[in-house]
């Protein structure tokens, strides 16, 4: 199998990753990919934005799927052209993928399917927003409608911050807070069968101990010792299937990636969003957990034939991942700056390096090209060996200024 992913993060590495591992792959090539992904498949300095220059690419190398990672061209419709093509993909077309390109579309689906979810106003001028936030009280949670890179969601006690951030952004959702621990599950469907995932929690946080700014994720763990038995059965039934039944009765099947953020409250399991793509950083522990070779559970998902598939195979290890963000990271990334102990953080095995923002330098080097610059991830017996030795690859590298949370997976490893 000729296989193309699209896309530059640690996620589209973790993917390439899983499928170079995979026997059925023949060939592994990723538009536009990184430095890190350049030592798994064969690079392609491809616009991920453009649809037709995707399809051409994918058409040129003959390609038996095509795996679009992040959010932003699946947005775009990206995947669109591949299926008319004829092209396996996997990856919603541009109108499911609304489900997280619009978070007012997202809550109507929900609505819509019953699926539980925080009320919610969509507003669009100050006066709405303000009746909006008076409304459901402190603390306030405003979200950007549109695309934001996990940067668009205020939550604050602070009334005129919560407003400012409305009129910033024109359209918003502005919801009732949620309060309870924050569960990530996956599930791959290809538009009637759902294959849910493990679960796994990131952090979303900048600093330790959940404080400063939102950002795209610093690290996650996988599996959540703490969660209830009977979690996954339960979203499946009230969140997954019944979303994807909608959009399929919609008339624009969901097919890929159905990501299920969700919050467990005190009143039951509630979606604070979905997105239409695996989750970065989430995706680098579930991958790292999977048995079962990666490329023909997506081609199933891609040609409409998960229901035939065996169950998935799960290793019953842990795995952790920490993200090593640059100086400034997620206001003002510095970039530019030479990465040194790569080789050294992966020498005995102990933990292996996804990378993000990162480019190849002169004389062999890599560069930091972003703001999350690489996921050091390992799997252990616990989750306590597994923090030990991503933490253990973490200490062996370094760049100007890197930054990284030293609190990833602490709580649930005691
Ligand atoms: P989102 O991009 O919608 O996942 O929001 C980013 C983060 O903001 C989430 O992971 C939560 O930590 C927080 N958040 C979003 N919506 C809510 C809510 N209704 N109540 C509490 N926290 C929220």
């Amino acid at each position: 199998m000729k296989v193309l992913v699209i896309g530059t993060g640690a996620r589209e590495h973790a993917l390439c990753r899983s499928l170079s591992q995979d026997p059925a792959v023949t060939e592994l090539h990723c538009a536009p990919g990184n430095a890190g992904i350049a030592r798994v498949a064969t690079l392609h300095p491809v616009d991920q934005l453009d649809g037709d220059a995707v399809t051409a690419l994918a058409r040129e190398l003959g390609a038996d799927l095509v795996v679009v990672g992040p959010e932003a061209p699946l947005v775009a419709g990206v995947a669109d052209p591949l299926r008319a093509a004829g092209i396996p993909v996997f990856g919603p077309g541009k109108e499911a993928a609304q489900l997280e390109g619009s978070k007012a579309f997202a809550k109507d689906v929900m609505a819509a399917a019953g699926v539980p979810t925080a009320r919610s106003y969509v507003c669009t001028t100050e006066q709405e927003a303000a009746e909006a936030l008076d409304a459901f009280g402190a603390p306030y949670v405003v979200k950007d409608d549109g695309l934001a890179a996990g940067k668009g969601v205020v939550v604050t006690s602070d009334r005129a911050a919560a407003l400012e951030h409305a009129v910033a952004c024109g359209r918003v959702v502005i919801e009732e807070y949620l309060d309870g621990p924050e569960v990530s599950l996956f599930a791959i469907t290809d538009g009637t069968t759902v294959l849910p995932l493990v679960p796994a929690q990131d952090f979303k946080r900048a600093l330790d101990g959940d404080q400063g700014p939102n950002t795209g994720g610093m690290g996650a763990y996988s599996p959540l010792p703490w969660a209830p038995e009977g979690l996954v059965a339960e979203v499946l039934e009230s969140v997954l299937q019944p979303t994807v039944d909608e959009l399929r009765h919609r008339g624009t099947p969901f097919s890929g990636l159905l990501y299920a953020g969700l919050a467990l409250t005190s009143r039951g399991t509630r979606v604070i969003e979905f997105n239409a793509r695996f989750g970065d950083p989430e995706t680098q522990v579930v991958l790292a957990r999977l048995r079962t070779p990666l490329a023909g559970v997506l081609l199933a998902a891609a040609n409409g034939t998960l229901g035939g598939l065996e169950p998935l195979r799960w290793s019953d290890e842990a795995a952790v991942t920490v993200v090593m963000a640059s100086e400034g990271y997620p206001a003002a990334p510095r970039t530019g700056d030479p990465i040194e102990g790569l080789d050294a953080a992966e020498a005995d095995g102990t933990a292996f390096v996804l990378h993000a923002g990162t480019k190849a330098g002169p004389d062999g080097g890599v560069l930091t090209a972003g703001g999350r610059v690489l996921s050091v991830t390992a799997v252990g017996a616990d989750l306590a060996e597994a923090r030990e030795k991503a933490y253990a690859g973490v200490a062996r590298i370094s760049f100007k200024g890197g930054q990284h949370r030293t609190d990833i997976a602490a709580e649930a490893a005691r």
